[in-house]
C-alpha cells in the first residue's frame, strides 16, 4: 500500500523584500515584463499567505497534511548579508492572524509542529522554547519538528528528543529529490520511541528536475516496497503563482498521481502513533 504524508514549511506569511530582489533579477536579465508583473503585484504581499489555498485544496481532495511553523529569532546584522534573507520579512508567531490560523488547523484536523529556526539545530533552549511558544498556542503538546534550511548535526536530534520531540523530518535533499543516503524508512536513531522520517521530495528541487513525474513514480513504488512512507514537502509561500508558477500545479497533481495510487494520506503524527505503536 501506498502511504503519503503531506508537509508544508512555513517559511514566511507575506512578500517584502523579494519585490526588491525580483525586481532586481528581472532587471538583470532585461525581462520588463517580470518587472512590470512584480510591480503590479504590489500592495498584493498577502499571495504568500498560502493557508487558504493549500486548506482548500486539501479539503477538495479529503486529506489533512502537518504544517511546520517557523518562530525565527535571528536579528538583522547589517554587515552580514547572508543573514539578510534569514532575518528579513519573518513573521511573529504570536500574531493574531497566524495565531488564528494555527489554533484552526489544529483544531480541524491538521497537524501543527516546529520549524526550527535557522539557529536552533543544535541550540536545545530554543528548540525548547520554539515548541512552548506553539504548545502554548494550541494548549496541547507538539510532537514533530522539521528543521529550517534542513541543518543537521551530531547533536539535533539528540537535543530534539530531550526537549520532548517524538519525530524529526528533516532528513532528505536539498538538492534533488529521493532518499537521503539511501534511507527510505523512518528509523530510530537511539533505538528508542524517537523517529527520524525522512521526507523525499521538496518543490523547489521537485521543479528543478526534469524528468520529475518518473522520477516521482519511482519513488512510490520505492516507498510501497519498504513498506514506508512518502514524504513531501510544498512550502506555503510557495503556492504564489507569480513568484512559483506552476508549483501549486505540480502539488495538486502529485496528490491526483498518489489517489491514483489508492494512496492513504497520513499527518506525520498520525503516521508517527503508528509506527509507534507496532513497535513498542
Ligand atoms: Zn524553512
Amino acid at each position: 500500500m501506498l502511504r503519503v504524508a503531506l508537509s508544508h514549511d512555513v517559511d514566511r506569511i507575506r512578500k517584502s523584500h523579494q519585490y526588491i530582489t525580483r525586481i532586481g533579477r528581472s532587471l538583470a536579465k532585461l525581462n520588463i515584463k517580470g518587472v512590470f508583473n512584480q510591480l503590479r503585484d504590489i500592495g498584493r504581499s498577502d499571495q504568500y499567505w498560502g493557508f487558504d489555498e493549500v486548506i482548500k485544496i486539501e479539503s477538495d481532495f479529503g486529506v489533512k497534511s502537518t504544517f511546520f511553523l517557523l518562530n525565527e529569532s535571528m536579528r538583522l546584522d547589517i554587515w552580514k548579508p547572508s543573514s539578510w534573507k534569514l532575518s528579513l520579512g519573518r513573521y511573529k508567531i504570536n500574531e493574531k492572524r497566524i495565531t488564528n490560523m494555527i489554533k484552526w488547523l489544529d483544531s480541524n484536523g491538521w497537524e501543527v509542529g516546529v520549524h526550527g529556526s535557522y539557529h536552533s539545530y543544535n541550540n536545545s533552549k530554543l528548540l525548547a522554547h520554539e515548541k512552548g511558544v506553539l504548545e502554548d498556542i494550541v494548549g496541547h503538546e507538539i510532537i514533530g519538528i522539521r528543521q529550517h534550511y534542513i541543518n543537521l548535526d551530531d547533536s539535533t536530534w539528540q537535543m530534539q528528543s530531550e526537549v520532548g520531540f517524538k519525530y524529526d523530518s528533516t532528513w532528505g535533499l536539498g538538492d534533488g529529490i529521493g532518499f537521503r543516503e539511501n534511507r527510505i524508512k523512518p528509523f530510530t536513531p537511539f533505538n528508542n520511541s524517537f523517529y527520524v522520517i525522512p521526507f523525499a521530495v521538496m518543490d523547489s528541487c521537485f521543479a528543478s528536475t526534469l524528468d520529475r513525474w518518473e522520477q516521482l513514480n519511482n519513488l512510490i513504488e520505492l516507498s510501497i516496497k519498504n513498506e514506508s512512507i512518502l514524504v513531501i514537502n510544498w512550502h506555503t509561500n510557495n503556492f504564489s503563482e507569480l513568484d512559483f508558477p506552476h508549483y501549486k500545479d505540480n502539488y495538486i497533481r502529485i496528490i491526483e498521481t498518489c489517489i491514483n495510487r489508492s494512496a492513504k494520506f497520513y499527518t506525520l503524527e498520525d503516521y508517527y502513533k503508528e509506527i509507534s505503536a507496532m513497535n513498542s
